[in-house]
C-alpha cells in the first residue's frame, strides 16, 4: 500500500474542508487500519508491534471499534490481554518471543510493569504520514499551485500550522493563509454570539456561522478522524489512476475495490 502524500494529493486535501495535514494523516492511519483488518490480522509482525504497544491508543482503538469488524478485535485483544495474563503471572520468559524483530519489541521493564515498549502503530503511521505533509507544504510552499489552493482552503489546524512555521523559512503566504483564515473563523463566532443575544434572536445564522462552532474548535485541536467525504475523493483519484494509484493497484492486483 502506498503511503506517501504527493503534492498532488497535498493540493487536493488543501481544496478541501478541515486542516490538509490532518486530512492526510487521518486517511493514512484510516487505511492502515483498514488494511490491518483485511489483510494483515495475522501478520506476526505488525502483530508483534501492536502487543508491544498495549494495543491501539484510545483514538485508534475507537477507530478499529468503528470498523464494525467484531473477529479483528477479538483476536487483537485476545492476544494483548493474553500477553498481560502472561505478564502478571511472570510467564513470560526470555526467549518466548523469537527472532529478530519480535527480539527487539519484547516489552522493556523500563517504564515498570506492564509497561508498554512501543508508540501505537497508527499513531506512528498518522505522524509519519503528517510529517511527510509538511515536507511536502514546505518544499512546495511558494508554487503557484500551492498558492492558489491556499486562497481557498481552510486553516491548518495549530498543532500542524505550528510546524509548518517553524520549519527553516516560513513561507509569507503560509503565515497570511493562516492569518486569514483563523481571523475568518474568529469573527463568525463573534457574530454566532451576537445572534445568540435575546435582541438579535430573529438574525438568521449563516451556514458558514454554524459551520464555526465544530471548525474553531478543529482549527485549534487538529482532527484525527478521517472525514466523512475522503473517502469518496480518494475512490475518486483511484479512478483517475494517479500515482499511488497505480502503486497499490498494481500491488493489490485487482483483488479488492479500492478506498477500503
Ligand atoms: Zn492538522
Ligand atoms: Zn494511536
Amino acid at each position: 500500500m502506498s503511503t506517501e502524500a504527493t503534492f498532488e494529493d497535498l493540493v487536493d486535501a488543501l481544496e478541501r474542508p478541515g486542516c490538509a495535514v490532518c486530512r492526510l494523516a487521518a486517511r493514512r492511519a484510516d487505511r492502515m487500519l483498514g488494511s490491518y483488518i483485511y489483510e494483515h490480522v495475522n501478520d506476526v509482525e505488525l502483530r508483534a508491534r501492536i502487543r508491544a504497544a498495549r494495543g491501539f491508543c484510545e483514538t485508534h482503538a475507537g477507530h478499529l471499534l468503528a470498523k464494525l469488524d467484531a473477529l479483528a478485535v477479538a483476536i487483537t485483544y485476545r492476544d494483548i490481554l493474553n500477553t498481560l495474563v502472561e505478564e502478571l503471572d511472570g510467564r513470560l520468559r526470555e526467549g518466548a518471543l523469537q527472532g529478530g524483530m519480535l527480539a527487539r519489541l519484547r516489552p522493556r521493564r523500563r517504564g515498570g510493569p506492564l509497561a508498554a515498549a512501543a508508540r501505537c502503530p497508527v499513531c506512528e503511521a498518522e505522524a509519519q504520514a503528517a510529517g511527510r505533509a509538511l515536507d511536502v507544504l514546505a518544499l512546495h510552499a511558494e508554487s503557484a499551485a500551492v498558492e492558489a489552493a491556499l486562497r481557498g482552503a481552510a486553516p491548518l489546524c495549530l498543532p500542524h500550522a505550528r510546524i509548518a512555521l517553524s520549519r527553516g523559512r516560513p513561507s509569507a503566504a503560509l503565515r497570511e493563509h493562516q492569518r486569514r483564515g483563523w481571523s475568518a473563523l474568529r469573527d463568525r463566532l463573534l457574530e454566532f454570539i451576537r445572534k445568540s443575544d435575546h435582541n438579535h434572536r430573529w438574525d438568521k445564522l449563516t451556514d458558514a456561522e454554524r459551520a464555526a462552532i465544530v471548525g474553531g474548535v478543529r482549527a485549534v485541536t487538529g482532527a484525527r478522524a478521517r472525514p466523512g467525504d475522503d473517502v469518496r475523493a480518494e475512490t475518486r483519484k483511484l479512478r483517475r489512476g494517479g500515482t499511488n494509484a497505480v502503486r497499490a493497484n498494481r500491488r493489490r492486483r485487482g483483488s479488492r475495490p479500492p478506498g477500503g
